[in-house]
């Protein structure tokens, strides 16, 4: 839902609103917030409250020596609105770029080496069954196993099911370990025996409820798209479907900043680490919220919370917040590093021709993936060279965190030569920690998110946004901030 421009807003309530956290979330609150006042002339004031000096959280762009390095996240999906639509209304739409389609398609390492995923492999769902047949990667009994779905009955969903346990039902154990596994533990850095179907990839089971199998639901939907759709292509995840500014994520968020700062009744406060919210009632009968940093403290009618939930539950002060804070605690995060480096392409044995490489658990190595970013997007290394960003850590080897940066980046290399046959040592590498970062949805997510919302029903002005609820990425972040601002904005 869009907020409405607003055209008259003498019998609109003032609002001062505090959002906190600046990264995607909390700006594309802000945005919303700020949008309705520029459009309507309504008066909200604004305040960010963030931690560090700079904007952006889990995005960070650097340049240097003509190589584009995304330290967190590098693209985002297109058929999800969030992204796009934040894109359209700062009037940067233009600035997304797809992915290049000279390279699009994924590798998986079988058995020590990096095999092609096969063509039109998606996710869980084999859309050319041919080129599954043809692949090495699994066994011809797991192939057969895979392939079998198809005549396998559908089982009406009863509630939620953990992704192994879906994908060992409907495809067997192999394509689990071997494709499964590592294509969405690429995205969730999960334990798939942990992991909610229904909070992650609620269109498998409503395939299988649809026409009883995966693939056969899939094969009926190909059919009537047409063959020609060119966001087929590929293999992975929907490759064709992502996009990317073309000064990488880090420019949007300049935008957005250059934006918010430009409008009137917006503060930064930054370098502000919120310690405490709790709430109080005001002289008109309201509830006022009090946001403490150090030793000021500060009121205002409504806040947005766009911490991850574990930290959300630490701020949150008083009785009344119990219930709440003990459901936002109960959500787990993962910690990951990134390793980003920069190479000669003529180092590697390999062609690297590819989005990247995924690595499944039962290969037994100590990295969880490598993007290949200046294959997947245009313009991010100098000709002849290339940026790698390779994924350590996750749910599955939460271990490796305890690792130093210089054992991180000894473990890349080592993974780097013996996949990939690199000859030389990178001429850059950096190391970036994200800790406790990664919501893990785990099986009866959904249920916890619904609590956490009846919760929040009961403290008007208090809006909880951000990765940890309703969605992992990138857009689902935007629009997590953009509802909590419209509900703010209905408060007037
Ligand atoms: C390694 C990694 C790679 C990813 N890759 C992708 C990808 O390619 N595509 C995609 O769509 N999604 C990706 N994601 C997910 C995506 O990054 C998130 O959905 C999104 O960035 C979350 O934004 P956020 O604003 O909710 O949180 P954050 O970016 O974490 O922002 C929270 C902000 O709050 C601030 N803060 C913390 N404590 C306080 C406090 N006490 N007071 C005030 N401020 C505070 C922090 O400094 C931070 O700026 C990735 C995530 C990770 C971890």
């Amino acid at each position: 839902m869009t907020a409405e421009p607003v055209n008259s807003d003498s019998d609109k309530r003032h609002l001062r609103v505090a959002v906190v956290g600046g990264g995607i979330t909390g700006l594309s609150a802000m945005h919303t917030l700020t949008r309705a006042v520029t459009r309507g002339g309504c008066p909200v004031e604004v305040t960010l409250f963030e931690a560090s000096r700079r904007l952006g959280g889990i995005i960070r762009t650097e340049e240097a020596d003509g190589f584009l390095m995304e330290l967190g996240p590098d693209s985002f999906i297109t058929n999800k609105p969030g992204g796009v639509r934040l894109c359209e209304e700062l009037g940067y739409a233009q600035q997304l770029i797809p992915t290049d389609s000279r390279f699009r398609r994924s590798l998986v390492l079988s058995r020590g080496r990096p095999q092609p995923v096969p063509d039109g492999f998606m996710l869980m769902v084999p859309e050319k069954p041919w080129s599954l047949v043809a692949s090495p990667v699994l066994s011809v009994a797991g192939r057969l196993r895979l392939l079998g779905e198809y005549f396998l009955p559908g089982r009406a969903p009863a509630g939620d099911e953990s992704l192994a346990s879906f994908v060992r039902r409907r495809f067997g154990r192999e394509a689990l370990d071997r494709l499964v596994q590592p294509l969405v533990g690429g995205i969730y850095t999960s334990d798939p025996e942990k992991l909610s179907l229904q909070a992650t990839l609620p269109r498998f089971p409503e395939m299988e409820a649809r026409s009883g199998s995966v693939i056969r639901d899939a094969l009926r939907q190909k059919k009537r798209a047409g063959s020609a759709d060119p966001q087929r292509s590929g293999s992975g995840a929907r490759y064709g479907l992502f996009a990317a500014p073309r000064r990488g994520l880090g420019d949007l968020v300049a935008t957005l900043e250059q934006r918010l700062r430009a409008t009137s009744g917006v503060r930064f406060q930054m370098g502000s680490a919120i310690q405490s919210i709790s709430s109080q009632p005001s002289q008109q009968g309201r509830t006022e919220w009090c946001v403490q940093t150090g030793d000021k403290k500060q009121v205002f009618d409504a806040v947005v919370l766009t911490l991850p939930t574990w930290l959300a539950a630490q701020v949150l002060q008083g009785p009344q917040f119990n219930d709440l804070r003990q459901h936002l605690r109960a959500i787990e995060y993962a910690s990951s590093a990134i390793v980003v480096s920069g190479h000669q392409l003529s180092d590697f044995r390999d062609r690297m021709e590819a989005f990247g490489l995924v690595v499944p658990a039962c290969e037994r190595r100590q990295i969880l993936a490598v993007s290949f970013s200046s294959r997947k997007f245009e313009g991010r290394a100098p000709a002849g060279q290339i940026v790698l960003r390779t994924f350590l850590g996750g749910a599955m080897q939460p271990e490796l965190m305890e690792r130093s940066d210089e054992e991180l980046l000894a473990i890349v290399n080592t993974e780097l030569q013996q996949i990939f046959g690199m000859s030389q040592e990178p001429i850059f590498a950096e190391v970036m920690r994200y800790d406790r970062a990664m919501p893990q949805y785990h099986v009866g997510h959904l249920d916890r998110v619904a609590a956490i919302e009846r919760g929040l029903a009961q403290h008007a002005g208090l809006q909880l946004a951000g990765s940890g609820y309703r969605g992992v990425g990138i857009p689902d972040s935007i629009d997590s901030g953009r509802e909590a601002a419209e509900r703010i904005l209905a408060l007037r």
